[in-house]
């Protein structure tokens, strides 16, 4: 009996500072071995460098860290607010708010030809099909990639629904070949609409490259390009689509059908080509309603994500992504986050500190509206 005394004590004496121990590890692992957290959103990229603004390892107790993390994704319930997150942050916001990452998108239909990375003439787009929907009406025969054909179905047909709107395709995949005797016609026209380039073919060819994209560089090699036209401009792929109910609708609404409009007004110094309304590109739900959202040019939106490699964004339906930049293909990627099974870390409304967090914490990008 006597004996049991003081080995009691010692032994919860040992678990005592094996706990502390614990602890210790705990905090230095989680609070400042990262480099994170910090009272601001990071800069991409910054995460890297531990705690040169002062504030990065001073987190003075774990439970203000994980809320503060918490309040970060909450901070994001506006829709179409972008928030910078890091790794290691989205790693303690799945662990600790029972959250999942499910993968939706590689980024494969933002590998796109253009000027500086043109396709080969040997690139086969996926499997192509041609449009004999009569909901989908077009001016002549029109090949495109199977991937686009349902969205475009389902926006062709949301589009001429209203009174008086009839949309036509006008073209959609186009073979490296058929690209090449486009551009020689073109080049040929320039040279005759301006006699004093006196047969400089290459002069000739630079002026119709920027109106008929060079073999190899255009987006209809992957048949998910498409350009439309209205029964009125019978046919004509003209500026005046724009101002049309169908050009007015498609520019509205494209964009949840997972269409975008590469070649954006004033964007024409960033995009190397004219300001070109009827061509839409299908790139999907997710890139095209962030692009749109923020009224990016897709080599906007693509600098954008190089330069902030992980981001969260509020969909306008309320979804929480991940957008993750791709360096190796230079595309994004997209994960949708969902909640996993309830965890002990719903008690988060016991906290106060979250308000005060999320506010100062956030750094955002703000949509320009829709
Ligand atoms: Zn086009």
């Amino acid at each position: 009996m006597r004996r049991s005394i003081p080995n009691g004590h010692k032994f919860e004496r040992h678990r005592a500072l094996l706990a502390g121990a614990l602890l210790v590890v705990f905090f230095s692992i989680t609070a400042g071995g990262t480099g994170y957290p910090s009272g601001q959103f990071l800069p991409a990229g910054e995460g890297e460098r531990p705690a040169e603004n002062g504030v990065a390892r001073g987190s003075p107790a774990f439970a203000l860290y994980i809320s503060y993390l918490m309040a970060e994704i909450d901070a994001s319930q506006e829709p179409g607010v972008i928030c910078r997150i890091s790794d290691e942050g989205m790693r303690m916001i799945r662990r600790f708010r029972g959250l999942v990452e499910k993968p939706v998108d590689d980024g494969n239909l933002l590998k796109l030809p253009s000027p500086a990375r043109p396709f080969a003439s040997t690139y086969q787009p996926g499997p192509l099909m041609f449009l004999a929907d009569p909901a989908i009406p077009s001016t002549k025969q029109v090949e495109v990639a199977a991937v686009a054909f349902e969205p475009l179905r389902e926006m062709v047909a949301f589009v001429n629904s209203h009174p008086g709107c009839q949309l036509m395709v006008a073209s959609g995949y186009r073979s490296y070949e058929r690209q090449a005797v486009l551009f020689a016609n073109r080049a040929k026209r320039v040279l005759i609409e301006y006699p004093e380039l006196q047969g400089d073919r290459e002069k000739a060819e630079r002026i119709a490259g920027r109106i008929v994209a060079v073999p190899g560089t255009s987006q209809h090699m992957t048949g998910r390009a498409i350009d439309f036209t209205t029964a009125v401009l019978k046919g004509g792929l003209v500026e005046e689509f724009a101002g049309t109910p169908e050009g007015r609708l498609l520019k509205e609404h494209a964009w949840r059908y997972g269409f975008v409009f590469p070649y954006a007004e004033g964007k024409e110094e960033i995009t190397g080509y004219i300001y070109e309304p009827w061509h839409l590109l299908y790139v999907g739900k997710y890139h095209a309603e962030i692009i749109q959202m923020h009224g990016w040019v897709i080599e906007e939106y693509l600098g954008y994500m190089e330069k902030e490699r992980s981001i969260l964004f509020r969909a306008t339906e309320g979804e929480l992504r991940r957008y993750l930049y791709n360096e190796e293909t230079g595309t994004v990627e997209v994960n949708l986050i969902k909640e996993k099974e309830p965890s002990w870390c719903y008690l988060r409304g016991r906290w106060n500190w979250e308000e005060k967090w999320s506010k100062q914490g956030k750094v955002v990008d703000r949509p320009r509206g829709l």
